[in-house]
């Protein structure tokens, strides 16, 4: 059983939440090459060790999580609200600023 520590609700079990992917992928500009499309759309590392994956807290506070865990121990090493830890967060940010 894995215990994930939701910045909102505090340690919950994992069957409260929806496992929804690689969190370490960049969204590409919108005139890249189809190639980097693709590959942010199809292609997925599969490591060992520390990765970040989104995962929905959906019998909870419903907000989107970005979770680190230990894909070799299943240690849950940490976790942040997906709109301040995603790669994506940055840069949607920053184009919120230009508008
Ligand atoms: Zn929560």
């Amino acid at each position: 059983m894995l215990r994930i520590p939701c910045p909102h609700c505090g340690p919950r079990d994992h069957s409260e939440f929806s496992y929804l992917g690689d969190a370490t992928v960049t969204r590409p500009a919108d005139e890249a090459p189809l190639d980097d499309w693709f590959a942010y759309v199809y292609l997925r590392d599969n490591p060992r060790g520390p990765h970040r994956e989104y995962w929905h807290h959906a019998q909870g506070c419903r907000q989107w999580l970005v979770v680190e865990r230990d894909t070799l121990t299943h240690a849950i090493l940490g976790a942040a609200p997906a709109r301040e830890a995603s790669p994506n967060a940055a840069a949607a940010s920053a184009k919120d600023s230009e508008t």
